[in-house]
């Protein structure tokens, strides 16, 4: 299927600056590839850990980085200072919000409780037929495995269809998500487009 190319990338991912090198520095390549690619990122603007690889990748290549970012945050000292553009929000609700109305994709980086509540909600709008654009998962050494094994726990035990899955596509690489960004469709509202056969 053709797909138009997709400029403003979202992209979720830890605040801990303790994770090892390895995921820094696929966040950070993930940022550099994307920003070569003529990609506009955008992230949590945050100023630590995996969120601030990814930023000093797209902006170590010139790239254009939007941050958004809720008043507290700010007030915390947590803003990244060297962002092209920062949004400044007024709860993490109008964060993600704002982050997803703006999306033309989003890759999920490995991370903590923020990043899965980023992911799983987002998955749960694109479900709802709210969201459509594609949702990549960089599995960064393995990382997301045991998440990936309670996704597909949810279908064996019927908590989920099969359908669903198409929801979201796993990359192992920055490369490999850059091709799922250009190369999966736009999603299709279920409530429209879903027959019943395809749900059972
Ligand atoms: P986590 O994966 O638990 O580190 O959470 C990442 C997400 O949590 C970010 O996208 C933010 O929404 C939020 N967050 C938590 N701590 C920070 C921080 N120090 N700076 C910026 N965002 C943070």
């Amino acid at each position: 299927m053709d797909c138009p190319k997709r400029s403003t990338i979202v992209i979720y991912g830890a605040s801990s600056p303790h994770v090892g090198d390895i995921f820094k520095s696929q966040a950070f390549e993930l940022g550099a590839i994307l920003a070569k690619n003529g990609r506009r990122i955008v992230t949590g603007a945050g100023l630590t850990g995996l969120m601030a690889s990814v930023e000093d990748g797209a902006l170590s290549q010139g790239g254009h980085v939007t941050g958004v970012i809720p008043q507290f945050m700010v007030d915390n000292g947590w803003l990244h200072g060297g962002l092209t553009e920062v949004i400044v929000t007024k709860d993490m609700q109008e964060r993600k919000a704002t982050m997803a109305r703006m999306a033309d994709a989003c890759v999920a980086l490995p991370g903590g409780t923020g990043t899965f509540e980023e992911l799983f909600e987002v998955i749960t709008w694109k479900m709802l037929g709210l969201f459509t654009r594609p949702i990549i998962i960089l599995n960064t050494d393995s990382y997301y495995e045991p998440l990936l094994d309670m996704l597909d726990r949810t279908v064996e035990r019927q908590f989920m269809s099969p359908y669903f899955k198409q929801l979201w596509a796993v990359a192992k690489t920055p490369a490999q998500a850059l091709e799922l960004i250009d190369s999966i469709p736009d999603w299709l509202s279920p409530h429209s487009k879903i027959s019943k056969a395809d749900l059972k």
